[in-house]
This record gives structure tokens, C-alpha cells and sequence, in this order.
């Protein structure tokens, strides 16, 4: 969450005054509804469906493309938890593909981990950062498999003039406090395929049981489950939604000038390549350093000069190693509703599935941008950083 003000309270205000706290008053002019339409505009695409999370939107959009029991999804191996969780919560399996330098998934790598069972891929925009939407395109044509973009990071960025979320068969968005965009938890699937959209609307809302909430609806009816979004947490993302440009447009300033200020400081680190620099959303600044030793140890002294910079490894569950959940536990909530796959039996140790996605992250200090940085803010960072790189 970026920036939430008076125009939030007032909106909940309205819809709290208005007495009716789910969309289905009446669908078309529901908030909900405003605020999907809204977001299909900016995005570009024609069908939105807001959800009660990302990991939400997720599921939706693997149920809505129809994917299930037996079935194997691609997903980087650095992405948060909720991606992988989400692929199990149909039935499918998760397979991990190494990232490369850029830090989003390396398309050699899926090519490397498609087999006859694999039936989709999950590109992550990972810290804003554009994955290589050409080449994962083209792989999925070659193999027929579908693309669900995972820009719960990344509202509003672009990958060669197409935002992200709108260039795979399906995209979707999360809302949750820590993203561009939030309501404290939401999420929202997007897509131009009218079967996705359909069959994902059904999993959202109980199977659409309530017939006046979904007319014309040509797909065979199936059991959902509920994961409607309430007209409050609606209210507050329509207003959001007005801020998103100005958000990435300071975003973006910081993280340019940030950049200029320290890219020729020392050749102790580089910037990681981005596969669409103007369409980066700019929430993180990446450096690469020679080694992981190195790494550690700027980002010790960073924070001796008071700066806040982070490796992408401690931040909780967003590397598949530490996806203990998954990993240490292999089972759901019952004990008889057995446990699932996740990667081969080949591996013993989990440190032998990515180690590429290791070594990379292992290597980085992240810096997250701000879009309240000052003049000498900026400066002030650039005498710590100088001191800290030493
Ligand atoms: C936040 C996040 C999600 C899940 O979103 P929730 O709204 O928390 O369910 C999924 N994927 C990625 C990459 C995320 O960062």
C-alpha cells in the first residue's frame, strides 16, 4: 500500500450509508462492478473479475482454464508461496523452473521442465519487474499450453506496450496490504477468453447457484466456492485504481534517480537486466554483487549506515526453499486427504531443484524505492550507500 486517504473513507462511507455490503444488489451498478470496469479500461482487456485475494484470483483463473488433478503448471522457483499453493489447491502440481538474471523465469528452463502432463505456465512479474513475455508466449503456442500471468506485484506495468496481466490467456492481481494497489486483501483475475472468464465466475460464487447474478452463461454449471469480494473492500480499490498512474509515475522517478546517482559508484555490483525497462513498475532497485559473501556484507554495513536494504531470500516465503508449508509438510488440513507432489523424487535435497535461483538471489541487495523520497532524502541515501559499498 502506497497511498490511502480521505477519498477512501469516504467511499466506504457511501457504500456502508447505502446499506448493502455484497455486489449482487444489482450487478451492473454495483461497485464492484464499476471498479471491474474500470480496471479492464486500464488494463485493456475485456473481462475482470474482483476477488477476495490473489491467491484467490490465482485459483480461479486454473480452474477457469480448467486445469486439475494430474495436471503440471510451471512456476519460477522465486515467487511467493501463494503461487505454488495455488496449483495444489486445484489438484495440479506445481513444477519449478529456474529465474535468470533478470530475476523472472527463464524460459530455457521451462522448455527443459515441459513434459506430456504439463498444461499451463505461470509467468511471476516479480518486484515489478516484466518477465520475457515473447519467449513464454511462443513456448506455449509451441506446446499448446496456457498462460496465466501471476502481476500481484505488478499492477499497472508493461511489457512491450501491453500491460502485464493482459498478454497470457489470463492474468491476475493482488490487493493485499503490501502490493501497488490495496485494500488490505483482494485480488482480481483478468482475461479476454470468454470460457476462462465464465468457468472462472462460477468457481468464484458457489457454482453461480443464484441464476439472476449470472445470466447467459453457456458453460455447464460445476460446484465453486466463495470467493466473492465485499462492496467495501470495492470502494476503497475504485479509488486506488485513480492513483495507480501517479503511483508508478514517482515510483519511477525514485528508482531513475537512485540509479543515476549510484550506478557508477564502484564495480563492487551491477543492476540486474530488465527485460522492458519502461514498463518495470520500479517498487525495487536490484544489485547484483560478485559473490553472496559480498552481498551479505553490503547489505550488513547498509544497514549500520541506518538504510534499509533487504535480501530477496530472507523475505518470508517467497523463495521455494523456504516453502515450509509444502515442503516440510507435503499434506492439507486432514490427515486422510493425503499429501501431494511437488517436485521429483529425483531430488533429495531441495537446495539441488533451482540452484541457479540460489546463486542469483544469494548474490542480490534490494532496495525498495519510494515515492516520498526528497531531494535530500536522495542525497542523504547516496552518502550512506557510499559509505556503506566501501
Ligand atoms: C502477494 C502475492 C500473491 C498472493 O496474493 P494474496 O492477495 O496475498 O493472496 C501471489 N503471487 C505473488 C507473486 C505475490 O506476491
Amino acid at each position: 500500500m502506497y497511498i490511502i486517504g480521505k477519498e477512501e473513507i469516504e467511499a466506504v462511507t457511501q457504500v456502508i450509508e447505502g446499506g448493502h455490503l455484497d455486489r449482487y444488489i444489482d450487478d451492473d451498478n454495483s461497485v464492484t462492478s464499476q471498479f471491474e470496469r474500470g480496471l479492464s479500461e486500464k488494463i485493456g482487456i475485456s473481462h475482470t473479475i474482483a476477488v477476495s485475494s490473489g491467491t484467490a484470483a490465482l485459483i480461479c483463473g486454473l480452474a477457469g482454464m480448467n486445469i486439475g488433478p494430474g495436471d503440471e503448471v510451471i512456476i519460477p522457483a522465486f515467487t511467493y508461496i501463494a503461487t505454488a499453493l495455488a496449483v495444489l489447491a486445484v489438484g495440479a502440481i506445481p513444477v519449478l523452473a529456474e529465474i535468470d538474471e533478470t530475476l523472472t523465469i527463464d524460459p530455457l528452463d521451462v522448455e527443459n521442465k515441459i513434459t506430456s502432463n504439463t498444461r499451463a505456465i505461470i509467468p511471476v512479474h516479480m518486484l515489478g519487474l516484466p518477465c520475457n513475455m515473447s519467449a513464454i508466449v511462443a513456448l506455449a503456442k509451441k506446446y499448446n499450453l496456457k498462460v496465466l500471468e501471476d502481476a500481484a506485484q505488478s499492477c499497472g506495468g508493461s511489457y512491450r506496450g501491453q500491460r502485464l496481466g493482459s498478454i497470457g490467456d489470463a492474468g491476475i492481481f493482488s490487493f493485499n496490504h503490501y502490493k501497488i494497489l490495496s485494500c488490505g486483501e483482494g485480488g482480481a483475475l483478468l482475461t479476454n477468453n470468454n470460457a476462462i472468464y465464465q468457468r472462472a465466475m462460477l468457481h468464484h460464487d458457489g457454482g453461480c447457484i443464484f441464476e439472476k447474478n449470472h445470466p447467459n452463461f453457456q458453460f455447464p454449471i460445476f460446484a465453486g466456492w466463495n470467493f466473492r469480494i465485499s462492496e467495501i473492500l470495492s470502494a476503497i480499490l475504485r479509488v486506488q485504481l485513480n492513483r495507480l498512474d501517479g503511483i508508478l509515475a514517482a515510483l519511477r522517478i525514485d528508482k531513475h534517480l537512485l540509479t543515476n546517482e549510484i550506478s557508477n559508484i564502484s564495480p563492487a555490483f551491477s543492476l540486474n537486466p530488465v527485460h522492458d525497462l519502461g514498463g518495470d513498475c520500479a517498487t525495487t532497485l536490484c544489485l547484483s554483487f560478485k559473490s553472496g559473501k559480498k552481498a551479505k556484507q553490503f547489505i550488513a554495513q547498509a544497514a549500520q549506515e541506518g538504510m534499509d536494504v533487504w535480501s530477496p531470500l530472507d523475505r518470508i516465503g517467497h523463495v521455494y526453499t523456504d516453502w515450509k508449508p509444502i515442503f516440510d509438510e507435503q499434506k492439507v488440513h486432514h490427515p486422510k486427504s493425503g499429501g501431494f507432489r511437488i517436485v521429483s523424487e529425483r531430488f533429495k535435497n531441495l537446495e539441488d531443484v533451482c540452484p541457479k535461483t540460489l546463486s542469483i538471489l544469494n548474490q542480490l541487495a534490494c532496495i525498495s524505492t519510494d515515492l516520498n523520497r526528497s531531494k535530500e532524502d536522495r542525497s542523504k541515501f547516496v552518502t550512506s550507500f557510499k559509505k556503506a559499498i566501501k
